[in-house]
């Protein structure tokens, strides 16, 4: 994706902090906390305070090129996401985070979720957790099979 792009559209330009920030959640395949980013930043050789990573985080999340995941296990984490409706699965067991385009699948729910409570549903938070195809036992598909 062309974050640069998406970015300057929006009125922003690709300053320092957020071209750090981009490109190291670019090559992380898990979630990375503020805490995590800036510690990365610093032995990089960045002098982005955590102040300056939370406040970009907020500003990338606001502008939709990342998005907070969650771990039972771990502090919150950031991740890029692309354009579009799209949700996350988290592996339970290396914290490896995947994107994955989103359907229509709960429109079902939030219908009977609308009729169970008079609310009007707006908006979601989906996200899956199980375990990636490294960490399944390998012979759980044999059993099954
Ligand atoms: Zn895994
Ligand atoms: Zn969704």
């Amino acid at each position: 994706m062309n974050y640069k792009a998406i970015l300057s559209q929006k009125g922003y330009r690709l300053s320092a902090p957020r071209k750090q920030i981009i490109e190291l959640l670019e090559v992380a395949d898990v979630a990375l906390s503020p805490q995590q980013i800036h510690n990365q930043l610093q032995q990089n050789g960045s002098a982005l305070g955590l102040v300056s990573v939370y406040r970009t985080l907020g500003l990338l999340t606001e502008l939709g090129l990342v998005t907070i995941l969650y771990d039972p296990q771990l502090n919150p984490g950031y991740v890029l996401r692309t354009q579009g409706h799209h949700h996350h699965i988290v592996c339970q067991n290396c914290h490896k985070a995947l994107e994955f385009p989103a359907t229509n699948d709960i429109d079902s729910l939030v219908e009977r979720v609308e009729k169970q409570t008079s609310f009007q549903v707006r908006d979601h938070l989906l996200q899956l957790f199980g375990l990636c195809p490294d960490c399944k036992q390998p012979d759980s598909k044999g059993v099954l099979s």
